[in-house]
């Protein structure tokens, strides 16, 4: 029998969920608030990592959140009137930043990804534009640092994931990258971590189910759902009233106002970050992570996309010019490039979850509902997994990825 499905957030995980559920033969609906493809899916760097993968909730990230407070151009920010309605999200965060629980997250997030690559193949057969670009590069001002990183790479061997082959010095990390300044001393290069343009992925995808006759719907906010013993019977939008099998909640940063419409508290705070472009530039042809200055640039066909920075400002964060002037200060002792023609500055927000890592699967309460949120720093990485996963759940009922590390039951999800 075919299964409808309704899925509310039509962003990177709701849209690549919805092509591998229309393969397997689902009625799919995507419904967004706003525009398909909106939230972070277009604005964020387009790093596609295997090796990179982490928390946020690191060991010393809540006291350098805490020492942001008065600092707006530090690259982890917290606003004080952000703080009181996030008070059970910091507990939980301050709790998952010791070097167990960061280990722990990171190991979860491999074995999430170690499907990605085939999951990103298969949407490529769909339809889905997916040809990488270069391989990540990562320079550093210290070598001790860089030796350092690299050293706590070296564990997640064990899980699958491809490691840099050692470190090099500053010229021959020019060699690939010439346009580092002489500043850089070492680093090294990841190999199976590449870069996607995001704004192509998703205009891909969004095509794909046009052409497929999946149904779209945008600009439709949810106005009120109709729920009865644990099922969700149907949702009113501002375009009309849908009803369904299975409903996915796939909102990003603003599952929490989402979820409090279907009697959720959905624990995710926005994370806003930021990106400016700066023009092409022969000397920058692959994707770049400054660890040192918490900020990325990455080469598109019509831009380099320079970005970073993680605020936490409530549910409706504001643009702050500053932050993007402290990264384009921050790079310019990384890379020699034209500074004075930068354009287009966007701001977006990462869906956060306290511990770093994607609530997926049926909460408790409900038999039709499935949550798909959280995948806060590394959603595109971890999208085609993800929605692999998440349309086997849908369709088959379980997942051949075990789920068990995302359960959003590991929060309190009651109102
Ligand atoms: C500056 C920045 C850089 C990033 N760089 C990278 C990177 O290089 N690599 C990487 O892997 N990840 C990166 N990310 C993270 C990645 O973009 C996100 O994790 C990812 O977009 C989350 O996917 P999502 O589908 O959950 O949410 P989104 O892609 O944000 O989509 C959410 C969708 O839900 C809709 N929506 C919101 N509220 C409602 C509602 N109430 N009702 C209906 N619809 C709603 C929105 O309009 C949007 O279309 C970055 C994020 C940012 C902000």
């Amino acid at each position: 029998m075919t299964k409808s499905v309704v899925i509310v957030g039509g962003g990177l995980i709701g849209l690549a969920t919805a092509l591998l559920l229309n393969e397997r033969g689902a009625e799919v609906t995507v419904v967004d608030h706003a525009k398909l493809g909106g939230g972070a899916a277009r604005g964020n760097a387009g790093f596609m990592c295997t090796t990179l993968l982490e928390p946020l909730a690191a060991p010393g990230a809540f006291k350098s959140a805490l020492t942001s407070l008065n600092d707006p151009t530090r690259a982890l920010r917290m606003h004080a009137r952000a703080i009181p309605g996030m008070l059970g999200w910091g507990m939980h965060f301050a709790r998952s930043c010791t070097n167990e629980r960061y280990n722990a997250g990171r190991v979860s997030l491999a074995k999430l990804n170690q499907r990605g690559p085939e999951a990103l193949a298969l949407l490529g057969t769909l339809g889905a534009t997916v040809a990488l670009d270069g391989q990540l590069v990562v320079p550093f001002h210290d070598p001790a640092v860089a030796a350092d990183y690299l050293a706590r790479l070296t564990p997640m061997a064990d899980f699958g994931v491809t490691l840099p082959t050692g470190l090099l010095d500053g010229n021959e990390l020019r060699k690939i990258v010439p346009a580092l300044t002489d500043h850089i001393t070492s680093g090294y290069v990841v190999p199976n971590d590449r870069s996607i343009d995001p704004r192509v992925f998703v205009d891909s995808i969004i095509e794909a189910l046009r052409a497929r006759g999946v149904t779209l719907i945008e600009d439709a906010p949810v106005i009120s759902v109709g729920h009865a013993n644990r099922r969700v019977n149907s949702i009113t939008t501002a375009k009309g009233t849908l009803t369904f099998d299975e409903i996915m909640l796939s909102a990003g940063a603003g599952m929490r106002p989402l979820g409090r419409l279907f009697g959720l508290r959905v624990p995710i705070v926005p994370g806003q970050g930021y990106n400016v472009g700066l023009p092409v530039n022969a000397g920058l042809q692959n994707p770049v992570i400054f660890e040192e200055a918490h900020a990325v640039a990455t080469p598109f066909a019509d831009r380099i996309r320079l970005g970073g920075t993680m605020e936490f400002d409530g549910d409706h964060p504001r643009f702050d010019q500053r932050r993007v002037d402290a990264i384009l200060a921050s790079l310019r002792k990384y890379l020699n490039l034209e500074w004075d023609g930068s354009f287009d500055t966007w701001s977006g927000s990462r869906p956060m979850s306290a511990d770093g890592l994607p609530m997926m699967g049926r909460p408790r309460d409900f038999e039709n509902l499935i949550l798909a949120t959280g995948h806060g720093m590394f959603g595109l990485s971890l999208t085609p997994a993800s929605a692999l996963a998440l349309s086997e759940l849908i369709i088959d009922g379980t997942s051949s990825v075990n789920l068990g590390d995302f359960n959003p039951d590991r929060f309190r999800l009651r109102k």
